[in-house]
């Protein structure tokens, strides 16, 4: 097996939850969830993500009997 050496491991690259453009995380925004933690590569795929799970709790509510 070969190591593949990771001179910048402190630097770790991360897809964006929405777009899935790798950002390294140290530049990553970062959310903390309930029980997951998002990134994501600016603000504008945050907001994205934000409005998208809004709009998912909602249906969650909708759905609910
Ligand atoms: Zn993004």
């Amino acid at each position: 097996m070969t190591a593949h050496p990771r001179p910048h491991s402190a630097d770790e690259m991360i897809p964006c939850d929405v777009c899935h453009k790798e950002i390294p995380l140290s530049e990553a925004q970062r959310f903390e969830a309930q029980d997951y933690v998002a990134h994501f590569c600016g603000l504008d795929c945050y907001s994205t993500w934000k409005h998208r799970s809004e709009a998912l709790k909602q249906q969650d509510k909708d759905s609910q009997r």
